[in-house]
């Protein structure tokens, strides 16, 4: 052992993390002078979870050192140490580490004498039925924390490329190891959890056997029978809509006043909890259609309803739940806490989470309480829903990322507007996140992704630190012109969603207007700017090839922004700035070619299979949504300046005025 000095201090904001340690300690060898010093121990061959943490362990030690430390079983493990024991050991509960004491993914370190500890709990989702993927994985917490702190090690962007590990002779912890990190989420999933091992060395994962599944009614359906047959047998079971009971082939709207209605979800809610979820999503069907039946119409008991659909479809993108002049949708509440009671009975230990979404955006009024099953996903982060379900557990759905926003296939979220949402959710007492979209620009929204994945761990990390890791990792010399590059980006798509007003985008949905937005977020002069960063960081890459591949992501990412927001500047100069001139046409044809040029190039970049596996995360969902350009209320092939009609325009203009 040697004196190591100051080990590191780890600094959060909220109580993610309790430091047992004062901060000088010695240096425990786990590795030194190329040869192991240490042995791993792990409970024993039944528990599967443990295992795969000591492998982890085992593997990154030996790419950095060199060195494979050798992993036994508890029986077989020798006399004295350093050993290192991974979790529910013996030895660990008789230092006295209370594994049942942690919450969800939670872990400890614990040094006793020449012995380690990485403990957290582990186990298999009952519903997994074995898939070992789909696990509570405390210890490997403790090991990616540790792999992080004492080994240097980075998982930057999930590729072979994007892990950084610092190479050493030697490998060693303090002998005063002692720490316990607490989980502030039961799960962060969907946008960014899909990628393996960057997702849970980050952050990104599930420690509770919950099945996030939005809308519900299809699968408590198809549970009852064959929907076809059932509408055949009794139609009522499916909603009155102008004056047919309506079938469709998914997406099913409902009669919730049927006398199966609340059985069929008992039933479906029953089975989901019998296969061992023990969190279970409940929604209606997405694009709710109200069924007009009289039953329906009378548990709303709002006469006026039946004939002000309007009012029913304001519903959907009410702004504020306390808004008294719009109906609560009772017929969806009450049998709801029907539902919700009789799983009580049966499950009192298990959770059932209504979505408030649409029609369910308002709270119901008539039910005051629902039963202590229930907890409640929201999909809105305005406070007034927070407010509105205080007194459940939450969970929440987000909408962050994805090419559903005006912003398309070009950045919609950068990191430090991330933060503070992950941070507000937090310090709110959310449960659980699911980001819907995401994970597909690692070029633009890359340092956006890591800090959300690395905040859903702790929230208290510092923004601006991770993005600087970020970029020192990926882009080396290159990496201060590479932050003003994903500042500015952040500071204009904040300009170009303010377009609209914060009680616009509330009502709106956020459905900024594509040509209003982009020549607010990228007139030329701010595409100069990020033109200039990016060179500069050419230069200073040159002849350094990692940064310089990573660099080429990101440029293949920005040129097609830019293109966009090109053709979308000149559109608003041909509708408002300048006169209708052959030579603006020209510029705007010119613009619209680019697109296509860069379609064909992405194209052609398909068949370098090694380069994108190796630099290019996502290729395929990046290039597959380029060729529409992503929904933007409306895809961007079909929409002025890039629709073929305009094209027409832009001809024609141009042969009338040579
Ligand atoms: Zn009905």
């Amino acid at each position: 052992m040697r004196k190591k000095g100051m080990c590191l201090v780890y600094v959060g904001m909220l109580a993610a993390v309790v430091a047992l340690t004062p901060a000088v300690s010695w240096a425990a060898d786990w590795v030194s002078d190329g040869k192991a010093a240490a042995v791993l121990v792990v409970p024993g061959e039944t528990n599967a979870v443990p295992g795969q943490a000591a492998e982890l362990l085992a593997r990154y030690i030996a790419e950095i050192t060199g060195v494979r430390l050798p992993i036994v079983a508890e029986n077989d493990a020798p006399a004295s140490g350093p050993r290192v024991f991974l979790g529910a050991t013996k030895a660990a509960c008789a230092a006295g580490i209370d594994l049942s004491a942690l919450k969800y993914d939670s872990f400890i370190w614990k040094t006793d004498g020449r012995d380690f500890f990485i403990a957290g709990n582990d186990y298999l989702f009952a519903s997994a039925k074995g898939n070992n993927a789909s696990a509570c994985r405390g210890t490997a917490r403790g090991v990616y924390r540790l792999l992080e702190e004492y080994g240097g090690v980075r998982w930057l962007l999930p590729t072979p490329k994007g892990v950084v590990v610092p190479k050493s002779a030697r490998f060693s912890v303090p002998d005063t190891l002692n720490r316990q990190e607490n989980a502030v989420f039961a799960y962060t999933a969907g946008g960014v959890s899909g990628f393996g091992e960057w997702s849970l060395a980050n952050g990104q994962r599930m420690a509770v056997d919950v099945l996030i599944q939005g809308h519900s009614w299809d699968g408590a359906l198809r549970n009852w029978g064959d929907p076809k047959k059932l509408f055949e047998k009794d139609p009522t079971i499916f909603a009155l809509i102008e004056g047919k009971r309506h079938y469709s082939d998914s997406n099913f709207y409902l009669c919730t006043a049927h006398p199966d209605f609340v059985e069929m979800n008992v039933k479906y809610f029953s089975k989901l909890f019998d296969s061992g979820y023990q969190w279970v999503e409940y929604n209606q069907s997405d694009g709710y259609r109200r069924c007009e039946c009289d039953k329906c119409d009378a548990m709303d008991q709002l006469d006026e309803l039946a004939t002000t659909k309007a009012r029913y479809a304001k519903l959907a993108n009410a702004p504020n739940p306390h808004d008294k002049s719009l109906p609560p949708a009772e017929r969806l509440w009450v049998p709801f806490n029907e539902i919700a009671l009789r799983l009580y009975k049966k499950y009192p230990d298990r959770k059932i989470i209504p979505l408030s979404y649409g029609p369910t955006f308002i709270p119901s009024r008539q039910v005051k309480q629902f039963p202590p099953n229930v907890m409640i996903s929201l999909a809105r982060e305005f406070p007034e829903y927070f407010e509105a379900y205080a007194e459940y557990g939450k969970t929440i759905w987000t909408y962050w990322w994805g090419d559903y926003h005006a912003a398309g296939l070009t950045p919609n979220m950068m990191a430090h507007d991330i933060a503070a949402r992950v941070r507000e959710l937090a310090n709110r007492g959310v449960l659980g996140i699911y980001a819907c979209g995401g994970g597909v620009q690692w070029g633009l929204e890359g340092p956006a992704y890591y800090v959300y994945a690395k905040l859903s761990w702790n929230p208290g990390l510092d923004v601006d630190a991770l993005v600087e890791e970020y970029c020192r990792g990926i882009y080396h010399d290159a990496a201060p012109e590479m932050i003003k590059f994903f500042n500015l980006i952040e500071e204009r798509t904040a300009v170009g969603k303010a377009t609209q007003t914060v009680i616009e985008q509330a009502e709106n949905d956020y459905r900024v207007a594509t040509a209003n937005y982009f020549p607010e977020a990228y007139p030329f002069s701010v595409l100069n700017m990020l033109d200039m960063y990016l060179a500069t960081a050419k230069k200073k890459t040159a002849g350094d090839d990692f940064a310089t591949q990573w660099l080429a992501l990101t440029d293949i990412q920005y040129r097609y922004l830019k293109i966009v927001a090109t053709a979308f500047n000149l559109y608003r100069e041909y509708r408002y700035v300048r006169n209708k001139t052959p030579e603006l046409c020209d510029e705007l044809l010119a613009a619209i070619d680019a697109r296509q040029a860069f379609l064909n190039e992405l194209s052609e970049m398909k068949a370098r299979k090694e380069w994108l596996k190796d630099w290019f995360p996502r290729a395929d969902a990046y290039m597959t949504t380029a060729a529409t350009g992503g929904v933007m209320y409306g895809t961007l092939n079909n929409r002025v300046p890039f629709s073929e009609a305009f094209r027409k325009e832009l001809e024609k203009v141009r042969a009338a005025k040579k």
